[in-house]
């Protein structure tokens, strides 16, 4: 028989397994398996990380993807999304995904956008159609991607601002924090893979797609082994997870009141947002050090949009959990590889009659087989195979850098 205690699911658990200092190892449970913390999460702006197939961010050993809402709800739309039957099942997907409120994307269209208590009116970068995102339809976009962690709408404080703009910019940013949490509570039943949710029709052939690789998923550890709630149906009233995002600038002071604030209202993860939009990066990094301070201990903290192998590395040991950044994914493309000796650009022609691997110290697919005269050719050649394997290499670079800090942290 179960207990009561079984029978009311957690959708997201955080067990801190080791601390040094500051920093924590730890573990964060969601419906779709298990993530090791702290984590580097690629980006998968489109519901893909450009160029690199699922089943290769497996074996790379990626348990939580992001995806942005502003982009999939212009294109395919959230709606073609959620009848497909959400994200994980969009994208087969089986394990964790993040994805963001929208906020820092429209933040980002400058001369697009216009703010209003009620929310932010947009022009789609597309085809310059007008748009509207609240906290209220951003949350509801959210639910229908149906990410395991969602995040509340935020407006971005743009960089550099006077200081009663911050104020006033935090301000907006904690009213929406609870429209979000409050359209969230209401409707947080309405996820696709909520076994409770009586949803549109999905075709029968989708509900029985397996994942091909679902006994390594299994024997690996993770929960997860179909791209429906994988809890293998035990825990059907699974919902999602809201994260709540601090703001405040660059005024540690603001910070502190943002943080306080938003965890009066209360989330289940917080983020710091409203860094890296230009300011230096010592300034950054002052302010996470300043903001992490008001942070609850037993909740994951996630920083978003940062930042270089060596970065990511100083904000796990100031106590960061969770970070995203597309640095690692875009600089492949253009040939910049962040390797153990250093960052390479592999486009040099010194690299043309190079035959030693492109990272003698990384163990990744792209390292054990291939040349740096081979990458450099592929990139010099326009050739596509050239993005996807640099992208397989930096992202496979982040990881095992945050592996190194994971283990750096469990010896203490
Ligand atoms: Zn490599």
């Amino acid at each position: 028989m179960q207990s009561a205690l079984e029978s009311q699911p957690m959708s997201l658990e955080f067990q801190i397994e080791a601390t040094k200092a500051a920093a924590r190892a730890g573990r964060l449970i969601t419906p779709h398996g298990e993530v090791e913390t702290p984590v580097f999460m690629p980006v998968g702006t489109l519901a893909s990380v450009k160029g690199v197939p699922q089943e290769v961010l497996e074996e790379l050993d990626v348990q939580i993807l992001l995806a942005n809402t502003y982009h999939l709800y212009l294109r395919p739309g959230v709606e073609q999304i959620r009848r497909l039957g959400g994200l994980h099942r969009f994208m087969a997907w089986p394990r964790a995904i993040l994805t963001d409120s929208g906020g820092f994307q429209v933040f980002s269209l400058n001369d697009l956008r216009k703010v209003s208590e009620e929310g932010v009116t947009f022009r789609s970068h597309l085809d310059g159609s007008s748009h509207f995102f609240s906290p209220e339809s951003a949350t509801q976009a959210q639910i229908g991607l149906g990410a395991d962690i969602i995040m509340a709408f935020d407006e971005c404080t743009e960089y550099p601002a006077e200081s009663e703009r911050v104020r006033q910019s935090m301000a907006l940013t904690l009213r929406w924090a609870e429209r979000s949490k409050k359209y969230f509570e209401q409707h947080k039943q309405e996820v696709p893979w909520n076994a409770n949710h009586v949803g549109p029709d999905v075709p029968v052939w989708a509900g029985q797609r397996q994942l091909a690789g679902s006994a390594e998923i299994r024997s690996a550890g993770q929960v997860g082994t179909s791209f429906d709630s994988p809890r293998t149906g035990s825990a059907p009233t699974q919902t999602q997870s809201l994260f709540g995002i601090v703001q405040g600038g660059m005024d540690p002071a603001l910070r502190n009141e943002s943080a306080e604030r938003t965890i009066e209202i209360g989330f289940s993860g917080y983020a710091i947002g409203g860094l890296s939009v230009g300011e230096p990066r010592a300034l950054t990094q002052e302010i996470v050090a300043a903001t992490v301070l008001h942070l609850p201990v037993d909740k994951p903290r996630y920083l978003m949009g940062v930042g270089t192998p060596e970065e990511i590395v100083e904000y796990a040991d100031l106590g960061i959990d969770m970070m995203d950044c597309v640095l690692p994914t875009r600089a492949a493309r253009h040939g910049l590889l962040f390797t153990s000796e250093g960052k390479i650009s592999i486009k040099q022609a010194r690299y043309a009659g190079d035959d030693g691997p492109l990272d003698p110290n990384c163990g990744c697919r792209v390292c054990r087989r291939y040349s740096r005269a081979y990458l450099r050719h592929l990139y010099a050649s326009n050739e596509v195979l050239a993005q996807v394997l640099n992208t397989v290499h930096n992202l496979s670079f982040y990881l095992d850098t945050m592996r190194a800090v994971r283990h750096s942290i469990g010896l203490g």
